[in-house]
């Protein structure tokens, strides 16, 4: 094991780049990163970032989202199979048949879809920022894809008309209410947090709604000590890593993201030896991609 992690170093030097990993990725993965985070936290590193290479340690539409941001330079993705179901439940057709319905809407793109997606979208947006971006766009009637979990949580929270795609995260769709209520049972002095992509009935019984981001800020701020968690098991061991006088427990033991798990040390070492598997996208899908996501900075700068 360890011989490996001295060769990834060494070609990561050799060939100058910089491995990012998603919060949910296995441990041994999230050790050797060079960053660690969420969607926007990693695609904002991604847009600024000085290396010539940018080895994505996740799935498919984050490793998009990079080259989309930094076009100039390599984006490798280790494992080519690691796709995200939420992500693949909508299509160019279904969202093209949705804007025709809607002609007068805006669509508001989750960054958890594919390049193509963001390719029709108005503006794109993250778990943190949904809300934010939703109220900021100058128009009344929007159209939310792919997610309804996270569109829904928004609709609840804003006047303004949302329309939702039938899209959901596996993941955190197999957190149930009596899940937590059990949870609940065990730790009764533990604070509930759980993702936004998570079923309403499960975020109603839950102290805070978060993004991974957040849940690291709150956990980390907060007065409270012992916390319930309902995201992706990745979550808990960078919870436990940052915050280790705290503890923390997963809402049931269901929750992992099978193509999240895909990337090993193995395909790490793999990519950065043999250089795959690069993401490439056609220029035009890029520059349309690009703007939803240039929309969604310019945005947040202004909050
Ligand atoms: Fe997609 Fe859900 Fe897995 Fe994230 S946890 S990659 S949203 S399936």
């Amino acid at each position: 094991m360890n011989e490996i992690i001295t060769e990834i170093l060494k070609l990561k030097k050799e060939k100058d780049a910089v491995i990012l990993a998603h919060n949910y990725q296995l441990p041994e993965i999230q050790d050797i990163a060079d960053f660690v985070g969420d969607s926007l936290e990693l695609s904002k590193l991604t847009a600024n970032v000085k290396a010539s290479l940018i080895i994505f340690c996740g799935v498919r539409f984050m490793a998009e989202t990079a080259k989309i941001l930094s076009p100039k330079k390599d984006v490798l993705l280790p494992a080519l199979t690691a796709g995200c179901p939420l992500a693949d439940m909508i299509d160019t057709n279904s969202l093209a048949l949705l804007k025709e319905k809607h002609p007068n809407a805006s669509t508001v793109c989750y960054v958890n879809s594919s390049v193509e997606i963001k390719a029709m979208s108005d503006v794109c947006c993250t778990s943190a920022n949904a809300l934010k971006i939703v109220e900021s766009i100058d128009n009344n009637e929007v159209l939310f894809v792919p997610d309804k979990g996270l569109g829904r949580y928004v609709a609840e929270k804003t006047n303004k008309k949302v329309i939702l795609y039938e899209g959901y995260c596996p993941t955190h769709f197999r957190i149930t209410k009596e899940d937590v209520l059990k949870a609940k049972e065990l730790h009764p002095e533990a604070i509930i947090i759980v993702h936004p992509e998570c079923p309403k009935e499960v975020r109603d019984i839950s102290d805070f709604v978060f993004g991974t981001g957040g849940m690291l800020k709150f956990a980390r701020e907060s007065k409270y000590n012992k916390f319930l968690i309902g995201t992706e098991e990745g979550m808990i061991y960078r919870l436990k890593k940052e915050i280790p006088n705290k503890e923390f427990y997963l809402i049931n033991s269901k929750l992992y993201c099978p193509n999240m798990k895909k990337t090993n040390l193995q395909l790490l070492y793999e990519s950065l030896s043999e250089f795959k598997y690069s993401i490439e996208i056609p220029d035009d899908i890029l520059e349309r991609a690009q703007q939803p996501l240039l929309k969604m900075f310019e945005i947040e700068s202004k909050l």
